[in-house]
């Protein structure tokens, strides 16, 4: 079902356990039980045996969740050595992990470095309490400067921190303050996303109920040219859409490879994996994924085989929404697209807005990441 992932992919891990269920959270997550954490490592380092039928080579490692520091090094150690061991990987892949602020302590740090993590991610969101308290987490503005400050201390190549803004009610003032206090704490990389409500959550179900109102566009956008601004004036680069680094070496190795349609393969629950062409997933469900790898058999759940047109398409949002932007060259051998002159007017127009930049490449300026999505809509490829 899944066809061989070519070298110089990525291994993306997910370790599905959350001490409590955020309300925006649309991820395929569950409350961490000892039981059922023993059971998913188990099944997990199943599921990367049985992927030991594939040619595989991959360079970067990702622990995504959920928390994968809800799980202890031991168990953590135990799958990564079944990726290492099973799969055709470079022994020194660079590794990523996400991390909770309440995880972080000396003991838990030391176990991640001689764990090999280069890039630790840490889930900070806010510096308010009361925005931290709003979205469901379980650390303090305090929890969350001090393991910023101790993964710093322990030395890891990158560490990462995220934010989100456009709360509900969110004044400029607010984010400013929590930015600030993140740039003052200097991580090499930090990642800003704007809260989005998904179908299904429990944020959902209060906006359904008129009990959460979204900011106005106005202010979203606001908001958005105060974290480029702020975070552009303090030496951070973004070099995607939410994602912002002082150097080329603090970007995330892992993540770029979704960005350029590198193969990634994808182990555990509900995780996706991608060929270059054919996109396959697996069982969302805790039972059935782990059911499954016992029965001995891959735990997927679907898959499709993307058309020219849709690999195109994928291509152009992905590519606008990075600063080194939109290969147009290869747009062009590859999909046979010629943006460029299928746009000509259009593509003038964003120029002259200030919108665009056209240098071989096709790039969005930092105004014209705001409207990414709507750029990369309005293009005609040209293709069915
Ligand atoms: S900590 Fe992250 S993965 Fe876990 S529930 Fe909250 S948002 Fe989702």
């Amino acid at each position: 079902m899944s066809p061989a992932v070519a070298a110089g992919a990525g291994l993306y891990l997910h370790i599905p356990f959350c001490s409590a269920v955020c309300p925006y959270c649309d991820f395929a997550v569950l409350p961490t039980a000892a039981a059922s954490s023993r059971r998913y490592v188990r099944a997990l380092i199943g599921e990367l045996a049985m992927l030991a039928e594939e040619e595989l080579a991959f360079d970067t490692i990702y622990f995504g969740g959920g928390t994968p520091s809800a799980l202890a090094a031991a168990d953590l150690e135990a799958v990564l050595k079944a990726a290492r061991g099973r799969l055709a990987s470079a022994e020194d892949a660079w590794l990523a992990m996400e991390v909770n602020p309440e995880d972080v302590s000396p003991a838990a740090l030391d176990g991640w470095r001689e764990l090999g993590v280069s890039m630790l991610s840490l889930g900070v969101q806010s510096f308010q309490e009361e925005e931290l308290r709003f979205l469901g987490r379980r650390h303090s503005p305090a929890e969350g400067e001090r393991a910023v400050r101790e993964a710093l201390e322990a030395g890891f190549d990158v560490v990462s921190a995220d934010l989100i803004f456009g709360l509900p009610g969110q004044e400029p003032g607010r984010l400013l303050d929590s930015i600030r206090k993140l740039v003052e704490l200097d991580p090499q990389h930090i990642s800003c996303y704007q809260l989005t409500v998904h179908e299904g959550t429990p944020f959902h179900r209060r906006r359904l109920q008129g009990r959460l109102l979204e900011l106005g566009e106005s202010r979203q956008g606001e908001l958005y040219e105060l974290v480029h601004t702020e975070l552009s004036s303090a030496g951070y680069s973004a070099y995607e859409v939410s994602n912002f680094a002082k150097t080329k070496a603090g970007r995330s190795r892992h993540n770029q490879k979704y960005w350029d349609h590198t193969p990634y393969l994808g182990a555990g629950l509900a995780a996706h994996s991608f060929s270059g062409r054919r996109r396959w997933w697996n069982e969302p469900g805790f039972e059935e994924y782990c059911g499954r790898v016992e029965g001995g058999e891959r735990p997927l759940a679907g898959s499709e085989e993307l058309s020219d047109a849709e690999l195109a398409l994928e291509a152009v949002m992905l590519g606008l929404r990075r600063s080194a932007g939109l290969d147009l060259e290869r747009l062009r051998t590859v999909y046979g697209v010629n943006l460029l002159e299928r746009n000509a007017a259009l593509i003038e127009r964003y120029v002259e807005d200030g919108v665009a930049v056209a240098d071989g490449r096709l790039r969005l300026t930092s105004r014209g990441f705001a409207v990414a999505d709507a750029v990369a809509r309005s293009l005609d490829l040209g293709l069915d």
